[in-house]
């Protein structure tokens, strides 16, 4: 009987311990619209409303400080930018997909809905909903958080909430604008000095080639409520200098 009891516990330790995905801290990442919408690609907008001139939220993700596996050794041998180019960002550097059956329920977020539209709004052209961008998220990244649906979008919206990005580089005079361009390094003062932590960012190229300020990643905490210092610097395509283009 003994020996069964200590089966039940362990096999049940086991079984928590397995659910519980065990990642080091999570990326706030934030896309500035304007460099999301004059890509060749273009944009649309949810409900054909146009969303505010502000940073929106893409998406919280868990993430490791050391990618893990044979991708990991490949990265190492590699390096980052040459890893990133050859194997691209699938290597097994965060968990993803945790629960394939696990769909978001939009009775589960109804209170945040409203938030969510101002905060996470998608601009993409293929699905004009957010609430599909939101279900998608959830499920690549959301399921391996360790918190529920409520508190994984809650969460996201109270850090976002924290620090108004636009405004702190405005502060620092960086503002949106179809011809100036600003040190890559000014941005990343400007982020660090606001928020108290360095970010990483992310660039991309508007349809004529240029480059110009796509996305900010903050490292947030495993409970993800406060902000860190990032475990690990992201190899980046942002060049000397950066546009912030008018939205
Ligand atoms: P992830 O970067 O989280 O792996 O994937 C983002 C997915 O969400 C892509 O399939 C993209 O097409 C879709 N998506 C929908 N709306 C947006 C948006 O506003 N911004 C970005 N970056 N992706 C979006």
């Amino acid at each position: 009987m003994k020996l069964v009891i200590a089966f039940l516990v362990l096999f049940s330790l086991l079984a928590v311990s397995s659910a519980s995905e065990k990642f080091d801290f999570f990326y706030l990442v934030q896309q500035w619209p304007g460099s999301f919408c004059d890509t060749r690609q273009g944009c649309c907008f949810p409900d054909d409303t146009k969303p505010a001139a502000a940073f929106g939220i893409h998406g919280l993700w868990p993430n490791y400080a050391k990618c893990r596996g044979r991708q990991g050794l490949v990265r190492a041998m590699l390096g980052d930018d040459a890893f990133l180019s050859t194997v691209g960002r699938r290597g097994k550097c965060w968990p993803e997909y945790c629960d394939d059956g696990n769909e978001l329920s939009p009775w589960e977020i109804r209170d945040l809905v409203a938030s969510l539209d101002r905060s996470w709004p998608t601009l993409s052209c293929k699905n004009r909903r957010s609430f599909q961008f939101w279900s998608y998220e959830w499920k690549k990244h959301g399921t391996c958080s360790n918190l529920e649906p409520h508190d994984y979008f809650a969460r996201a919206l109270a850090l976002k909430a924290k620090h108004d990005l636009a405004e702190i580089l405005a502060d620092a005079g960086i503002v949106p604008s179809d011809t100036e361009t600003y040190p890559v390094s000014s941005v990343r003062d400007a982020i660090a000095q606001g928020t108290g932590f360095v970010a990483n960012l992310e660039c991309n190229r508007d349809a004529d080639g240029e480059a110009q300020l796509f996305q900010v990643y903050q490292c947030v905490d495993r409970d993800a409520k406060d902000l860190i210092d990032c475990p690990l610097a992201m190899p980046t395509k942002c060049t000397d200098r950066v546009k912030l283009p008018v939205f």
